[in-house]
């Protein structure tokens, strides 16, 4: 099979390799149709990283099952599936009290199983995969997994009707969240420095307010808009070298037992000077957010696959880029200036 393989460069490689094989009895083999460009994915693009090179990656995947295990029965070949990536060892303390996503095994065996989604096949537990209405694109149903982190974040905040929220960034990430937000009922208001994914948000979508924090200043218009009292909840998704400049606004701009939700990639002993002491008298809670897993007696994934096939999300909308698997490098590129290329999200179909 065809497969995207990572390079010296941080850059992909199309190469043949060797079709996964169905090794245990509870597993599927799937045919990737369609896989989504991640933003963590591009924190590695055109990096030189010499442990990845040869790797595989693409954790946003929908497809068809092709083969299935002999105790698989939830599935049968022909099935268009939605693939929960999120895939952990089963075994260990925190698998075993339903919070695979923090499993200290996750992040190795997603990358042996489903998060190989720039190649033609992979393989994993049919019990992470989510049948699909033939009315369901495979692109919308990949992007799933950001909406995941969307749905997780709310489950970890409780948002609910009547609150007025920051989202932090107008990404596929904050995007999501304000598409999720919509459902739930919460007011939103939306930064980002570049207009073009604020108007989406706004027109698209549906935004109560947006913000170009380049042009004004967001601390000032969000306590304007919540007659002086601040947020209820910021969603921080931007993170990365923003994180550090982020989360202290974040703070000027809540309310008094109001939340900080911190959902994008922080790096490594990033340093932090924050208004402590607004945050302790104001009992300001932190909630970092790390993928996804349960909300109550559900998978997260199922919860917003089902919201998809309901008609509820703005997937289709979204996915403003398309690509062949041979054309990945393009893909990455434009995911990665998306002031020149105007990409909300990539994705790569087959
Ligand atoms: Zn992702
Ligand atoms: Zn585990």
């Amino acid at each position: 099979m065809k497969a995207a393989v990572k390079t010296a460069e941080g850059d992909f490689e199309i190469k043949e390799v060797p079709i996964p094989e169905i090794t245990r009895p509870d597993y599927v083999l799937v045919k990737v149709r369609s896989a989504g460009v991640c933003g963590s994915d591009l924190h590695s693009w055109k990096v030189p990283r010499p442990e990845a090179v040869g790797r595989i990656t693409g954790h946003e995947l929908a497809g068809d099952v092709v083969a299935v295990g002999d105790e698989v029965t939830n599935l049968k070949v022909g099935d268009r599936v939605g693939v929960d990536s999120v895939v952990s060892c089963g075994k260990c303390y925190w698998c075993r009290v339903g919070q695979d996503h923090i499993c200290p095994e996750c992040f190795s065996i997603r990358g042996e199983t489903f998060a190989r989604g720039f190649s033609e096949y992979v393989v994993g537990p049919a019990a992470k995969c989510y049948k699909l209405p033939d009315h369901v694109g495979y692109a919308e149903a990949a992007i799933m997994d950001v909406y995941g982190t969307g749905i997780h974040a709310i489950a970890r905040t409780n948002a609910h009707v009547g609150q007025t929220v920051v989202i932090f960034g107008a990404g596929p990430v904050g995007v999501s969240l304000l598409d999720l937000l919509n459902v739930v009922g919460v007011k939103s208001i939306i930064t980002d420095i570049i207009d073009g994914p604020l108007e989406f948000a706004k027109n698209t979508i549906g935004a109560y307010a947006t913000i170009n924090s380049k042009k004004e200043d967001p601390v000032k218009k969000v306590l304007e808009l919540t007659d002086g009292m601040g947020a209820d909840i910021v969603f921080e998704c931007v993170g990365g070298g923003a994180g550090p400049f982020l989360i202290p606004q974040a703070v000027e701009m809540i309310r008094r037992k109001g939340q900080i939700a911190l959902i994008g990639a922080l790096r490594p002993g990033a340093a932090l000077t924050v208004n402590w002491q607004k945050l302790q008298w104001g009992e300001i809670d932190i909630v970092p957010v790390s993928g996804f897993y349960h909300w109550g007696n559900d998978p997260e994934f199922k919860i917003v696959t089902d919201l998809l096939i309901e008609g509820k999300l703005h997937a289709t909308e979204q996915i403003t880029h398309r690509f062949p698997l041979d054309k990945i490098n393009e893909a990455f590129d434009a995911a990665a200036d998306k002031t020149k290329s105007k990409a909300i999200k990539v994705v790569i179909d087959f």
